[in-house]
Parts: C-alpha cells; sequence; structure tokens
C-alpha cells in the first residue's frame, strides 16, 4: 500500500534550505519538545485546528458543527474530543478556526511540487522536507523522496536527528543533502531540553559523516540553552572530532513563534527570553572558526 502523509505547508521560492530555489514541504510530527520551537504547528502528527480567538465572533457555529460533545462551560473542552475532521473550521464564518494539516497521497504531493521543476531546473534547486521532524513519517517521506529523484530532483531532508539507526542507510540511498539542526552536545541537556531520545542525534550525525554523505549543520543559537561560552566550546570540540568535513550554519532564536503557539494552547516557555543578539551570533562564530 502506498503511503500517505499529513503535510502542514507546502512553502515555494525558499533560498535558505538548500542550493538553489526550492520547494519547502513541512510534515507534521515530532518527538521532541524543545521550548524555543519555531514550528508549533508542527509538533502535533495529526491535523488539528489552530484557533484565533481575536477573530472568534461568539456565534457557536463551530460547536453545532462537530460531531463530538462540547462540555458546556467548559471552553477548552473541544481541544480534548477534537478529532481533526475539519467540519468546525469550514462552518466558521470570521475564519477564527481553521483545519492545519491534511493527508496527502505520494503521487498528489509530488505532481504538486513538480509545478515548479522550471525553477529547480533553472536555479538547481529542489524539494525540501522540513517539519516538525520530517522523518517521523520516514515511509511517506521516502516514498516521495525516490520519486522526486527518479525525476531528476534534488531532494533535502532537514532533521534533528533524533530518529533510529535504521533510518540512516534509507537516508543514504534517498537523498541529496541532510541540514542537520544539531541542537547541542551534552546529552544531559538534550534530554532535559529537547527530549528524551535527542541524545540519539549525536550518533546518527557522526554516522552521517562517517559515511561521507552531504551534510550541512545549522545550530540555532539559544539564549540560556547553548549560547554560553562552555557551550560552544563544547559543541566546536565535538564537531572537531567528526569525520570528514561540512558546513556549520549558526542562526539565531527569534520569538515569531508566540503568535503561533497561542493558536495550538500551548505554553511558550521561551516568551520572555530576548531574540539572540547579532552581536552574540557573530562571537558564537569565533568558536568555529
Ligand atoms: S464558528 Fe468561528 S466565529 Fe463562530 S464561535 Fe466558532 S470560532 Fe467563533
Ligand atoms: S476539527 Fe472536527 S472534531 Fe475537532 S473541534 Fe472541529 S469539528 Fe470538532
Amino acid at each position: 500500500m502506498t503511503p500517505t502523509g499529513v503535510v502542514f505547508d507546502v512553502s515555494r521560492g525558499c533560498v535558505e534550505d538548500g542550493p538553489g530555489v526550492r520547494t519547502v514541504v513541512f510534515l507534521k510530527g515530532c518527538p521532541n519538545h524543545c521550548g524555543w520551537c519555531h514550528n508549533p504547528e508542527g509538533r502535533s502528527p495529526r491535523p488539528e485546528i489552530a484557533l484565533d480567538r481575536r477573530r472568534c465572533l461568539e456565534c457557536g457555529a463551530c460547536e453545532e458543527a462537530c460531531p463530538n460533545e462540547w462540555v458546556a462551560d467548559d471552553p477548552e473542552s473541544w481541544r480534548r474530543v477534537c478529532t481533526g475532521c475539519g467540519a468546525c473550521a469550514e462552518a466558521c464564518p470570521s475564519g477564527a478556526r481553521r483545519l492545519v494539516g491534511r493527508r496527502v497521497e505520494v503521487d498528489a504531493l509530488v505532481a504538486e511540487v513538480m509545478a515548479d521543476a522550471d525553477f529547480f531546473a533553472g536555479t538547481g534547486g529542489g524539494v525540501t522536507f522540513s517539519g516538525g521532524e520530517p522523518l517521523a513519517q520516514g515511509p511517506f517521506l521516502f516514498a516521495c523522496a525516490s520519486a522526486l529523484r527518479a525525476k531528476g530532483v534534488h531532494v533535502a531532508v532537514e532533521t534533528s536527528g533524533t530518529w533510529a539507526a535504521s533510518v540512516r542507510k534509507d537516508l543514504r540511498d534517498s537523498v541529496d543533502l541532510v541540514l542537520f539542526d544539531l541542537k547541542h552536545v551534552d546529552p544531559a541537556r538534550l534530554r532535559a531540553e529537547v527530549g528524551v531520545g535527542a541524545p540519539r542525534a549525536l550518533s546518527n550525525l557522526r554516522a552521517l559523516l562517517e559515511a561521507d554523505l552531504s551534510v550541512q549543520i545549522r545550530l540555532t543559537v539559544v539564549p540560556g540553552f547553548n549560547d554560553g561560552d562552555e557551550d560552544l566550546a563544547a559543541i566546536a570540540d565535538w564537531l572537531a572530532d567528526c569525520p570528514g568535513t561540512t558546513t556549520l550554519h549558526l542562526q539565531p532564536f527569534h520569538r515569531m513563534a508566540v503568535a503561533k503557539q497561542v493558536l495550538y494552547d500551548r505554553p511558550y516557555a521561551w516568551a520572555d527570553v530576548e531574540p539572540t543578539h547579532t552581536s552574540r551570533l557573530i562571537e558564537a562564530q569565533r568558536w568555529f572558526g
């Protein structure tokens, strides 16, 4: 049976997610729980409702359309019974409710992104799978990647590295470039701030580099997590000990996700943390030559 996937966005004309002009496919689902997550809509593996309460007219059409029972006097009860069917979003007259995430088949997604084939060919671009953690939907991603590469399209995957070692072979066989979001090299910090399975990222990254796969490492410099001198020195030492050559790109933590988190009623632990200052990014670069 052909695998299907859950996609929450397809973004065209991107230039920072691999070579050339790219179409980025965002897949839902992530095993990590980074407090500073920039894409909260990628956390849940299922389609879900984004609710913008500022636009709500309190007309009740959503509750009427919902096949499930909401608890009277509990305005949050719908989240607990929600199956992501989207009926409330269709009924909502103000656009306060929006269904985020759609289930799609491999052939349909490939046809959708191949509409940009001329841009890929003209710029040396291609398709990048991001998320969430796109490898949480490995069978779907690899089926899409193989179909795209058969058409001559360059395929990249942006990943946190939180996946089983068995995924490495499929990555080597099915993608051209891995954009690896390294978060830290201290297993205890990774476990505490990213997720219990996050230390796996270290052995996975090392194995990808040993396998001579094309890997670009990205490090989001997050204040209070990995921006201290000791953190950066430890990360630089760890990378210096890795085989092969790779590129490292530092990027700043920003707070653009604050506005998005409210739509999913999730607390945002980093809401009061100042964005990474450019001067700190420049200083941080010193550790990496
Ligand atoms: S249908 Fe939309 S506008 Fe009406 S109560 Fe529900 S969220 Fe608010
Ligand atoms: S998406 Fe479907 S199940 Fe969820 S609240 Fe809306 S109508 Fe109810």
